[in-house]
């Protein structure tokens, strides 16, 4: 119990009027984050490529881990560069709901790729092993010691399979 706070207060009633507008804010501040960076991908590429949403293994690597705290942690993918940064901060789904109205309206190749193992997949040489995944971010293949930051690997293995389905679509 908070002194000054009781249960149907005014003063309670107008701290709660602040918390939401608070949280009005924030939300607002990340789907703009989430429009610029849609927009910068939009204006830099013809064709962008993402990790399909509707997998199961998607949602299960991006829901969040309890803290034991009635919180949560982060939930430890990689937030280090200010485009993912904003991609988890609006959820990724959102993210790319605003991607794909962008690359529609300015005629942008979107292409879904499935995810399985992009980030377990050695971009040189193919080798698919869980070791190969040392840390969240580091990459390092056991087969042929390539090493880089798992992101970046990962993103060379999504960006080659989505060109694939391209080539294919193209040929059919
Ligand atoms: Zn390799």
């Amino acid at each position: 119990m908070v002194v000054g706070r009781k249960r149907g207060s005014e003063r309670r009633r107008k701290a709660v009027a602040r918390v939401a507008a608070l949280h009005a804010k924030v939300r607002r501040q990340r789907l703009d984050s989430a429009h610029k960076a849609a927009l910068a991908l939009v204006r830099g590429y013809d064709v962008i490529v993402h990790e399909a949403l509707n997998v199961a293994g998607m949602t299960r690597r991006a829901a969040p881990k309890p803290d034991g705290e009635g919180g949560y942690l982060a939930n430890g993918q990689s937030a280090e560069s200010g485009l993912n940064k904003s991609i988890l901060d609006a959820g990724w789904s959102a993210f790319v709901a605003i991607l794909s109205h962008k690359a529609q309206s300015a005629g942008r190749e979107l292409i879904a790729v499935n995810p399985a193992n992009t980030s377990r997949t050695c971009s040189r040489c193919g080798h698919c092993a869980k070791e190969n995944r040392v840390t969240q971010a580091v990459f390092r293949c056991t087969a042929c010691e390539f090493s880089a930051h798992a992101d970046v690997n990962a993103a060379i293995n999504i960006l080659r399979a989505g060109l694939a389905l391209r080539e294919a679509a193209q040929a059919a």
